[in-house]
């Protein structure tokens, strides 16, 4: 069990956000083992949200290693850290912020025979990833063993965001029929930093049991005019992934 202690330390670490939703809400926070899929520019603010927020485990899958080109969003590894795998670094600065969090790292590549056992001892599944490839392996994955998972994408000023919870919500390939080709793209990263912070609040509530998910709606954030917006995900019929099976 990775149930937080009474301590006086424990206590004033967390005591600006007990009261929101009760120790209780907290001991939750320290029970969860949440995936994060991505240690970049949606991962760094999601896992540093995370792993401050108390969540007991972080396990964080990322094949890549940091480039000088990653340094203006990615704020979980140093200017000292390009050529380390993101996964370790990311380890390394998380573990600083917050001793107790057990990490669990997977420099690996998610492909159709990784995803299932990735996401296996996973609460929840965050996707902060840039590939739609493994994105999606990922969410069908997860879909297939019932676990909610978060969906995050950004693009210049711009970024999306929902709950993709099985038995509740339509799938992302509901959202997304089509993945667009991979390509990189280019990025502010204080729009990395929106959007994964307002994913980290999804899982955050989703733990919790606090508010409401933002589940069978797209958040479109548009940085450059301010305006958020929202769509509602409508079930294909056809969806191969959520139109049978579990959750349908
Ligand atoms: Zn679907």
């Amino acid at each position: 069990m990775r149930s937080l202690k009474s301590t006086g330390s424990t206590s004033r670490r967390y005591e600006r956000q007990i009261p929101l939703f009760g120790p209780e809400g907290q001991n939750r926070l320290g029970d969860a083992t949440v995936l994060i899929a991505g240690a970049g520019g949606l991962g760094s603010p999601v896992a540093t949200y995370l792993a401050l927020a108390g969540v007991g485990e972080l396990v964080i899958v990322d094949y890549d290693v940091i480039q000088e080109s990653n340094l203006n969003r990615q704020f979980l590894h140093a200017t000292a850290s390009v050529g380390l795998k993101k996964v370790y670094s990311a380890e390394a600065t998380l573990r600083s912020l917050q001793p107790d969090l057990s990490i669990v790292t997977y420099p690996e590549k998610i492909d159709a025979s990784s995803a299932g056992r990735l996401v296996s001892d996973s609460d929840l599944v965050v996707d902060a990833l840039d590939n739609y490839e493994a994105r999606f392996l990922l969410h069908e994955a997860a879909w297939n063993a019932g676990i909610p998972f978060i969906h995050g994408a950004v693009e210049g000023f711009c970024g999306q965001m929902t709950s993709i919870i099985p038995g509740e919500s339509p799938c992302l390939s509901c959202l997304i029929p089509t993945p667009p080709p991979a390509s990189p793209v280019p990025v502010v990263g204080a729009t990395a930093g929106v959007i994964g912070s307002l994913q980290a609040m999804e899982a955050i509530k989703f733990i919790t049991g606090t508010g409401k998910m933002l589940s069978g709606r797209l958040l479109i954030w548009d940085g450059l005019s301010g305006r958020t917006d929202y769509l509602k995900i409508r079930q294909r019929v056809d969806c191969p992934v959520c139109s049978h099976g579990r959750g349908s």
